[in-house]
């Protein structure tokens, strides 16, 4: 994979996936547009990108306001003149059912998650469509298929992320835009570590994300970057449209359990 010429704008890239992506993209010879609402996250990593030999730039903004993505696409345009792929990683957890969820946690979920989502491609596909075309991934989850109990704004937002791949694959495929979307299963972020931090016992909760896979392990953002990486490139040029489990194996069983049910009349071992 080679992304020498391309620009690269990430989401949420002073942390995480997000931020092991942008090294990802760098190591392949693109240019990047870090994009954080931490100021000092995403400075780190645009930092360690230019001291390595690479490309980056860093602008400091918001997903979930549509004035700052605007301006932001303003301003990474002028910079590196166009973006030829989009990866949509920002986004936060919260924790509630429909009774425990405030109005204003709904929203500020949805807000980041998905509507930034939508506005960041909102304001980047005209770039791209001057370009000639171009490819968006967006940073979904195994939650975009299944649900788990007490994560019900971050569920419905996740499974709104692959509804929004599947409509810019299908109303931009004319334009040569690519859409995908990932979906890790537990993988070892800041995110994760916080989630855990909630609970009266966090190594358990980490022993319980290494069980849930058929690995026995979490994942590394490595392996996320890796994956989002192939999704953008030209290798990937006949799939759009698609969501990838990068997972370990967790949603297997479902899969499993289903066919078990099913009442096919296949004979147990
Ligand atoms: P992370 O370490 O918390 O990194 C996320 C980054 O996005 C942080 O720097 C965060 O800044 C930034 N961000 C949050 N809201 C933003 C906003 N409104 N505008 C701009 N930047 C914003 O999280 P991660 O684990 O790498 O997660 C990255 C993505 O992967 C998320 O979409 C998450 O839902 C998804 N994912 C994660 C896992 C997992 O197990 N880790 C599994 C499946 C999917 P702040 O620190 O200021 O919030």
């Amino acid at each position: 994979m080679d992304f020498t010429n391309k620009v690269i704008v990430v989401t949420g890239g002073g942390s995480g996936i997000g931020r092991a992506c942008c090294y990802e993209f760098a190591a392949l010879k693109g240019a990047v547009v870090v994009v954080d609402r931490d100021e000092k996250g995403g400075e780190e990593t645009r930092h360690k990108i230019v001291a390595d030999g690479g490309r980056a730039e860093f602008f400091a903004a918001d997903v979930s306001s549509e004035s700052q993505v605007e301006d932001l696409i303003k301003k990474a345009l002028a910079r590196t003149g166009g973006i030829d792929v989009l990866v949509n990683n920002a986004g936060i957890q919260r924790y509630g059912t429909a009774t425990t969820t405030s109005a204003q946690e709904w929203d500020e979920v949805l807000d980041v998650n998905l509507k930034g989502a939508f506005l960041m491609a909102r304001y980047t596909i005209p770039a791209m469509i001057q370009r000639g075309g171009g490819a968006i991934v967006n940073t979904a989850s195994v939650q975009s298929v299944a649900a788990v109990r007490n994560s019900l704004a971050y569920v419905v937002s996740k499974h709104g992320l692959l509804g929004l791949t599947r409509c810019l694959a299908l109303d931009y495929a004319k334009n040569n835009i690519r859409a995908n979307c990932v979906m890790p299963g537990a993988i070892d972020t800041p995110m994760l570590r916080w989630a855990a931090s909630l609970d009266d016992h966090p190594e358990k909760v980490i022993d319980a994300c290494n069980r849930l896979h058929a690995v026995g392990r979490m994942g590394t953002a490595d392996e996320v970057a890796r994956v989002i990486a192939f999704l953008a490139s030209d290798e990937a040029s006949f799939m759009t449209g698609a969501a990838i489990p990068v997972d370990g194996g967790l949603l297997v069983p479902v899969g499993g359990m289903m066919f078990q049910e099913s009442g096919t009349g296949a004979k147990k071992a």
